[in-house]
């Protein structure tokens, strides 16, 4: 069936791994089952919420690779919000509360202490008239709580499947802030309905909204979509990730330099029963995926293993697929830079130290040469070939080398490496001479 889904963040900050996941797996329905994929901005939180914050996400799935067929914004949407609120209202399911913040607190201490769950105790539904009355003369705004059904609520949930929840442990949700402004849990089922999506796919955390959203689509529509919830990416020390955005946003994993690809292909597959490996698209990465693949519970990850992913990736790009991405670090890469070079990076910004040392010069955390292997350096130097250089010149040159100094395996090798590229590790260097040239490469050696 051709699913309608929908990516729904509030655009309060730059999304991070942990938000990727929710849209990629959207997005992963969405083409498996030829479907559409709506990006809808959750955006009711009018002082929180940024158009640079809107823009920066449009950004960041594009880059994923995820291109939206619709995108809406609930702050456009307030008029169909305010009917069905008023509908709600007329019905008596919506009902008007005067509760401070503090009053809430102390009431749920006294439940506490009393060994009750916290649960609201519908007191608000008692207020006559006139006590309403007198609560507006002391200058209180009303908050507005959806009055549940007190029933169960089960639904078949694409990844945890068969869910339950008993709706007289939970609180009758406020869906309207005393400020007027709506939580985003009636706006989205009314866009649900009105825009027709067909499964709703988020994180765990949401799973007994996903009650009280239930009973409003039974209610405003008489059904309700499907539900998946994923679960969530923590921290290798296990924290949430909504807290230690920084180095975990997508905009800073692209500034420095990782794959979209290698990005996608992680931030779906770990918590999965699939290993995390290099694959060759997005579409590889939705022939794999499956819904019923998705661990229930929390997954643990770890930056190195994308730094691994990202490396393996790397290995096998052709330069036709990052050649534009390297004009913009000041890199104008051949075919043979490239071939050279992509096996030692892990990053593709890490081109540009390969690149300067190919061209400019070592750079100034450059390994020095051994005083001692000046002569080693001085016959070395005699014996380099002429140009033309090719793909055999190092094999040649360093056979010559070996024979005349005797030196042989790292100790012929290394100190070769050192000086002509001023690093331990590298390209292989029958590939890496020909680029450098004779005349850096004579230089190097002296
Ligand atoms: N704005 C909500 C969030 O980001 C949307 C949840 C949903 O997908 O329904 O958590």
């Amino acid at each position: 069936m051709a699913e309608i889904v929908r990516f729904a963040p509030s655009p309060t900050g730059n999304i991070h791994i942990g938000n990727a996941r929710t849209a990629l797996i959207n997005w992963l329905v969405a083409v498996k089952s030829g479907g559409e994929f709506i990006l809808r901005y959750d955006d009711t939180d009018q002082e929180r919420s940024k158009q640079e914050y809107a823009d920066g996400i449009a950004v960041d799935l594009d880059w994923l690779g995820i291109k939206p067929t619709r995108v809406e914004k609930q702050s456009a949407r307030m008029a169909a919000y305010d009917e069905v609120a008023q509908k709600l209202k007329d019905m008596g399911r919506l009902y008007p509360c005067y509760e401070t913040a503090d009053e809430l607190d102390r009431k749920r201490k006294r439940q506490r202490a009393r060994g009750l769950p916290p649960v609201y105790d519908r007191a608000a539904l008692k207020l006559s008239d006139e006590e309403k009355a007198a609560f507006e003369a002391e200058g209180r705004t009303p908050h507005w709580r959806f009055l549940l059904d007190q029933e169960t609520v089960a639904w078949q949930d694409g990844v945890r499947g068969e869910q339950s929840i008993e709706c007289s442990s939970v609180s009758d949700p406020v869906l309207i802030r005393g400020d007027g402004t709506y939580l985003y849990t009636l706006p989205s089922v009314i866009d649900d309905i009105e825009m027709g999506v067909t499964m709703v796919i988020r994180g765990d955390d949401h799973v007994t909204n996903t009650a009280v959203q239930i009973q409003l689509f039974n209610l405003l529509n008489g059904k309700a979509p499907k539900f998946a919830h994923h679960n969530l990416l923590t921290s290798a020390t296990g924290e949430g990730l909504s807290k230690r955005l920084g180095s975990l946003s997508l905009r800073s994993m692209r500034e420095e330099g990782y794959e979209a690809l290698s990005v996608a292909i992680f931030a779906v597959v770990i918590g999965t029963s699939d290993p995390v490996q290099p694959l060759a698209d997005m579409g590889a990465l939705a022939e794999l995926f499956a819904l019923e693949k998705v661990s229930r519970n929390a997954s643990k990850f770890d930056m190195a293993d994308l730094v691994h992913l990202n490396a393996r990736i790397l290995h096998e790009t052709e330069l036709e697929a990052v050649s534009e991405r390297l004009s913009a670090l000041g890199i104008e890469a051949d075919e043979a830079f490239w071939l050279a070079i992509r096996g030692n990076i892990e990053k593709l910004t890490e081109a540009k130290d390969w690149w300067a040392i190919a061209r400019d010069g070592l750079l100034d955390d450059a390994v020095q040469k051994n005083a001692e292997d000046a002569d080693f350096y001085a016959k070395a130097k005699e014996l380099l070939p002429a140009e033309p250089w090719d793909g055999t010149t190092w094999k040649s040159w360093t056979t010559a080398v070996k024979n005349a100094t005797g030196r042989k395996g790292k100790g012929l090798f290394m100190p070769l490496r050192v000086a002509l590229t001023g690093r331990s590790h590298g390209p292989e260097l029958a590939a890496f001479l020909p680029i450098l040239g004779s005349q850096r490469t004579l230089d190097r050696l002296s």
